[in-house]
């Protein structure tokens, strides 16, 4: 597992030089460990915080640009006898200026998610490399309509890339619709649940949550199947999907949606395991 991670950060690194040799106007960065403030902790839920945070050395905001789905590796140098390191996606936007934020759910037995629940307050520093990866919308190579599927904390890049477009749906270099599954266990699970009840209430973004473990009207309930999937999907044409969940969930569903015709390409997966 730890070889797969190693080789999916190579992976994103190669990725991001090649992208950076080829655009005319490339996104800021900043070299080594970047300082990030904390300013903000929200409580999601009863094991998920945001931590929203500004860069230490850039007093107007942050010194890095990012694409929405991205990532950030962020080094722990106090949990433990040797440095740490853990990688987490914006849940903010891109378009939300100066500042930028990270969701983390607690992990059971999880050294660093845990550590993270109780140890951290507004002030404090994370180290932090990136941002990376290329769990994004990609307008040129991507279908208008994207379908996003994400499950307990794998729904952070997804919030991102939603607030991302939500202002902007149909305009040039933009989704023209968009479909959010979210999955979590109880609606008391649901994480960044103000900007999902936002969703929801805009006719162009799809958005079904499916409850896991609690029966409730307007909600799906048990765990999602391929028969949910046609159901919440409608038709598959012309769709880009992007998934982040459990590895067995995202297997499952890649396998279905390429049987109902969509081309691998168009099957995008992210996996937060380590
Ligand atoms: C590209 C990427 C983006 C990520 N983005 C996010 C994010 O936005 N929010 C977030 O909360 N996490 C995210 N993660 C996961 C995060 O990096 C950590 O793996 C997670 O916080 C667990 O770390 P830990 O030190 O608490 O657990 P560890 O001490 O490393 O592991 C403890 C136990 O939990 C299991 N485990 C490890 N990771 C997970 C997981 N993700 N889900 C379930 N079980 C796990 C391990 O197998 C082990 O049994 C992301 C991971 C990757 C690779």
């Amino acid at each position: 597992m730890k070889i797969f991670i190693i080789n999916k950060f190579l992976k994103d690194i190669i990725d991001f030089v090649g992208n950076r040799m080829t655009t005319a106007n490339p996104p800021r960065r900043k070299k080594g460990w970047m300082k990030l403030t904390i300013t903000k902790i929200i409580q999601e839920t009863p094991d998920t915080k945001t931590f929203v945070f500004t860069d230490q050395d850039e007093p107007t905001g942050l010194g890095f640009d990012y694409e929405a789905g991205q990532y950030l590796t962020i080094r722990f140098d106090h949990i433990g006898p040797r440095p740490l390191v853990r990688s987490y996606t914006m849940s903010s936007a891109p378009r939300e200026q100066g500042y930028a934020a990270i969701t983390i759910k607690q992990v059971e037995q999880g050294v660093v998610s845990s550590w993270l629940m109780d140890n951290v307050k507004p002030g404090d520093l994370f180290l932090a490399r990136g941002p990376i990866g290329k769990f994004c919308f990609q307008h040129a190579a991507h279908n208008k309509r994207l379908f996003m599927i994400g499950a307990g904390s794998g729904i952070t890049p997804f919030i991102s890339i939603a607030k991302e477009f939500e202002g902007r749906l149909g305009q040039d270099q933009c989704p023209g619709q968009l479909g959010i599954l979210g999955i979590f266990r109880s609606r008391r699970d649901i994480i960044c649940a103000s900007d999902l009840s936002r969703f929801r209430d805009n006719p162009s973004i799809d958005t079904q949550i499916c409850l896991t473990r609690e029966e409730h009207p307007g909600y799906l309930h048990g765990r999602p199947d391929t028969a949910t999937l046609d159901k919440v999907v409608g038709s598959y044409d012309n769709t880009t999907f992007m998934i982040c969940g459990p590895e067995e969930m995202m297997d499952a569903f890649k396998i279905h949606i390429n049987q109902r015709g969509v081309a691998p390409e168009h099957i995008l997966t992210e996996s937060f395991f380590s």
